[in-house]
């Protein structure tokens, strides 16, 4: 049975004692409503470290004002009985004013990484991202933490924190879980009606067939991407795109020419839902 601690101070203080004693700590840090994605980065951890942390907020500082944190999905129930069946030891779960208490002014700003792609439509995000996982790493004093490729550029901003402020964790970035006709999981779906998901179905598609004519030996990044929006625009519910590009993984910048290893990466409105997804070449 997993214990739940909802104090950083108590957290920190058990994290220190559980590092002395020489254990490895394995982190997945979440904002909840888990699924399969969320399992298999606590499974990953699981196999890889003595204790197991699971971190559940919704972190407010990386939300924009009119986006949707009041109502992301939340079921804290649901979220224990999956900690409690993947064998996770400790459930961090603080309340807003433990991490943000009043007189809060802290931030940390990776630049470059974080003003290119989702950065552009979602200002400030990936500080907000930044911060609370710093925040979250001094709390719980991980050996290794874990991060799903399906969010790339928050993996990639993470990493490059971890480098420029010689954090002692390693950043473990695990493959992207999808349902099984393609949609990549995230706690957002249950947003979509049914009708949205089958055009949601077209961001996966028109990822898979980018990665499928590159393998076919089609390296012009325009062609690429055009080929993909014409895959993507036939999703009849699909409302904008807000970008479509190819990048080098380390800068996150448009390449000419894709190559091995580049990312093709979409952020798209199905309705009022926004979804991000990608795919390595
Ligand atoms: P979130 O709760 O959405 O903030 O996600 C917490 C962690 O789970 C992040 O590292 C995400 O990248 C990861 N994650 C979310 N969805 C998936 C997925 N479909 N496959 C793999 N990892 C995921």
């Amino acid at each position: 049975m997993p214990q739940v601690i909802k104090q950083s101070q108590q957290m920190q203080q058990l994290s220190l004692k559980l590092r002395k004693e020489g254990n490895t700590i394995g982190f997945v840090p979440t904002m909840g409503y888990l699924h399969q994605g969320h399992i298999s980065l606590i499974e990953e951890a699981r196999q890889e470290n003595d204790i197991v942390v699971v971190s559940i907020f919704v972190n407010p500082i990386q939300f924009g004002k009119n986006e949707d944190f009041d109502r992301y999905p939340r079921d804290f129930e649901r979220d224990f009985n999956i900690c409690k069946d993947s064998g996770v030891d400790y459930i961090f779960h603080p309340d807003h004013t433990d991490m943000y208490p009043e007189g809060f002014r802290t931030y940390v700003e990776v630049e470059g990484l974080s003003d290119v792609l989702c950065g552009a439509f979602r200002p400030g995000h990936f500080r907000g991202v930044a911060t609370v996982v710093l925040k979250l790493f001094n709390i719980i004093q991980p050996t290794n933490a874990y991060f799903g490729k399906k969010d790339y550029q928050q993996f990639k901003i993470l990493q490059r924190m971890v480098a420029d402020l010689n954090l002692p964790v390693k950043i473990v970035g695990c493959p992207t879980v999808r349902e099984p006709d393609g949609l990549a999981m995230s706690s957002r779906n249950k947003y979509l009606s049914e009708e949205e998901r089958q055009s949601a179905l077209f961001i996966s598609k028109s990822l898979f067939e980018v990665k499928d004519a590159f393998d076919k030996g089609i390296t012009d990044s325009d062609r690429l991407i055009q080929l993909g929006l014409d895959i993507l625009k036939q999703a009849p519910l699909l409302r904008e795109v807000q970008y479509y590009q190819i990048v080098d993984p380390d800068t996150l910048q448009p390449v000419k020419q894709a190559k091995k290893g580049d990312v093709v990466l979409t952020a798209v409105y199905v309705g009022n839902t926004r979804l991000i997804d990608n795919i390595e070449l």
